[in-house]
């Protein structure tokens, strides 16, 4: 950790704080994010949750849920007034300004001093303080740590042990992905002792399933998947009208790539939907395909090794041709 003391003499007086994430928070976002609110909170400093976009129904079972603020247009002065007169802006599970959507300028121009608690690759410099670790599975497993950092064990309470366990649960794909450390296995133990009910996170997050989703996930390996098996590519391209018509809201189309990615023989996977008038596409890949090199150097996006995402400034058509052009060099 950069600043580890200073980070601790600055949050030894009560602050103003702001903690905020990425755009369509998963659950390591908003898990890392409320496990840090509580915990601040706690110690007695003035702390708000701003997400700039909403997030799926599937989280909002942890707790704090009804004090995050989502970022919409009609509250830009009132946060913007927010954001310039906090002492510290806490930035979970991002790294560079444009995956906070509209909170971007906010943020870079405020005079806050800035945290920044995170796993992605190639973060931009801004951190007055910073828990980088690319190696670590999850934002919640370094929150953890940052909480022990600073001494703060005893007050984590279940509620937060949950939003954590939420965070690294999903982000190691249940505890599957090559990022799964034994020493997160030791830390979910830790938030078991605390007293995190496992079944009850997993249930809360996996099987709370729409009808309609699960309609749209038979439709989509159905009739929209789309096997290229001479180059190992599996993908869907998902419009705007299917959107529509399966009532999909956010959170529907997550995991929907992981299917493409579980067919025999194929390295990699890939989504790629209309979603909110803009083009957005997610990218899987097993072993040595770097899916993050191919995100940042073709779809202005990034993420991690096996696991990346980009958005396209074209039309669904014209960046679903430009992605079929590219797949023979996507390996
Ligand atoms: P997902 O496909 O689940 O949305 O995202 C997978 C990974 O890629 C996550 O680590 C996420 O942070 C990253 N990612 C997704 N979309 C983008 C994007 O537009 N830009 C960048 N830089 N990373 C992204
Ligand atoms: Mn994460």
């Amino acid at each position: 950790m950069k600043d580890i003391n200073a980070l601790k003499a600055f949050l030894d007086t009560p602050k103003k704080v702001i903690i905020t994430t990425h755009s369509n928070p998963d659950a390591d976002a908003l898990g890392s994010s409320l496990g840090l609110y509580h915990f601040l909170k706690g110690r007695g400093h003035d702390v708000d949750v701003i997400t700039p976009t909403d997030y799926p129904q599937f989280l909002h079972w942890m707790q704090g849920n009804e004090e995050v603020i989502v970022y919409d247009d009609t509250k830009a002065d009132r946060i913007k007034t927010m954001i310039n007169q906090t002492d510290l802006i806490c930035c979970l599970d991002f790294n560079g300004m444009g995956r906070i959507k509209s909170l971007g300028p906010l943020v870079a121009q405020s005079p806050a001093k800035k945290l920044l608690v995170d796993h992605h690759l190639n973060p931009e410099e801004f951190a007055d303080f910073e828990l980088w670790d690319k190696t670590a599975a999850a934002t919640a497993e370094l929150i953890y740590d940052l909480i022990l950092l600073l001494d703060g064990k005893e007050e984590i309470t279940v509620g937060i042990a949950e939003a954590l366990y939420a965070g690294i649960m999903t982000d190691t794909g249940s505890f599957k992905h090559n990022s799964t450390s034994a020493k997160i296995h030791r830390t979910v133990a830790e938030l078991m002792d605390i007293g995190v009910d496992i079944n009850r996170v997993s249930r809360l997050i996996y099987d709370t399933n729409s009808l309609n989703r699960l309609r749209f996930i038979g439709y989509a390996l159905m009739e929209k998947l789309v096997v290229d098996a001479e180059n190992k590519v599996a993908y869907f391209v998902i419009n705007a009208e299917e959107h529509e018509r399966f009532h999909l809201k956010s959170g529907d189309t997550e995991g929907l790539v992981n299917y493409a990615l579980s067919i025999q023989g194929i390295h990699i996977a890939a989504i790629i939907m209309e979603r909110n008038g803009e083009v957005k596409m997610s990218f899987r890949s097993v072993g040595n395909h770097a899916v993050n090199d191919f995100a940042s150097q073709y779809f202005s996006g990034g993420g991690h090794k096996n696991a990346a995402g980009g958005i396209s400034d074209l039309p669904l058509d014209e960046t679903v041709e430009k992605f079929k052009s590219l797949i023979p060099n996507f390996q």
